[in-house]
């Protein structure tokens, strides 16, 4: 686990160029020269960084010279660099009202689109959310065509929304896609993550919820028979890994997240809704030992 902490880290100059671009600006590297956060390429990068960058290892030879970014050996193989990348193109190459139009069609803020690293590919013709394994990973990403078509690139897998700005805290908020993550984000609702389809990415977020051990989950369910079925197989799935498990729906008349917050509700009538959702109980049933759903 490399650890850098901000005090730590020296921006690039002519002098001590970025060892993975070679260029003398934007990017940084730590003060022990182990770990660069390059701005320009994703190739051989671990993660993406809070500030939009790519984390590199570079490693030494004996003598302390740096050798490149392909000494990064050890990288996560589940990484996808060319999802990674062209994602990443598209974040950088989207115009400003391109984004802007997308925002204003599904009524969420440009930060939170910004946050959520989206952007628009000319190549696929369409908007592009990347979804990660929720440490920074790339592992896949979400299409979003100009009319509202949505399909995943080829080539990558599933994996969670989750914005750049996301810390672990004591509650976690499960919504469905990255259109209903960026509603809540665009109210000030910042402690949410989005899988990927009511049913998607399950493992994977067992996994981060037993390392970031959240105190108290909300799972938001789309206001349909599939989207509850899934809030329900999440919700079982995640109880034994969190006390305090809730599934919520948007009130009748909005179907999901987005739609509600489009009718004008706030953070205060969201919180006040995920107060007053049940925990969901855990039954055991004698006949097959399983738990079921009681809520
Ligand atoms: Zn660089």
């Amino acid at each position: 686990m490399i650890i850098a902490n901000k005090s730590q880290w020296r921006h690039v100059s002519r002098d001590n160029p970025c060892p993975v671009c070679g260029h003398a600006t934007w990017c940084s590297v730590s003060a022990d020269t182990c770990v660069c956060v390059c701005m320009r390429e994703a190739k051989g990068s671990r993660k993406i960084t809070q500030n939009g960058g790519y984390l590199h290892v570079i490693h030494h030879h004996r003598s302390g010279r740096r050798t490149g970014p392909q000494a990064t050996t050890n990288s996560v193989p589940t990484h996808n660099e060319e999802i990674a990348a062209a994602v990443d193109a598209a974040w950088r190459n989207a115009t400003p009202g391109a984004m802007a139009y997308l925002a204003a069609g599904l009524r969420v803020s440009l930060a939170s689109l910004n946050s959520l690293h989206a952007g628009y590919s000319v190549a696929v013709c369409g908007y592009t959310f990347p979804m990660t394994d929720g440490r920074g990973v790339i592992l896949g990403a979400r299409i979003r065509t100009v009319s509202g078509h949505k399909y995943s690139m080829t080539g990558g897998h599933e994996g969670i929304f989750v914005a750049r700005n996301f810390t672990p805290g004591p509650r976690l908020i499960i919504c469905e896609g990255p259109t209903d993550l960026a509603a809540l984000l665009t109210i000030g609702i910042t402690d949410a993550i989005g899988r990927p389809s009511c049913c998607g990415a399950a493992k994977l977020i067992r996994h981060r919820v037993e390392d970031w051990r959240p105190k108290q989950i909300i799972i938001i369910s789309d206001a349909d028979a599939p989207g509850r079925d899934g809030a329900t197989a999440l919700a079982r799935d995640l109880m034994w890994h969190c006390p305090d498990v809730r599934i919520m729906e948007p009130p009748a008349g909005r179907k999901d997240m987005r739609a509600w917050v489009c009718c004008g509700a706030g953070k205060e009538e969201i919180e006040q809704h995920i107060t007053h959702a049940a925990p969901v109980r855990m039954v055991i049933n004698h006949s097959c030992q399983g738990p079921t759903n009681a809520q």
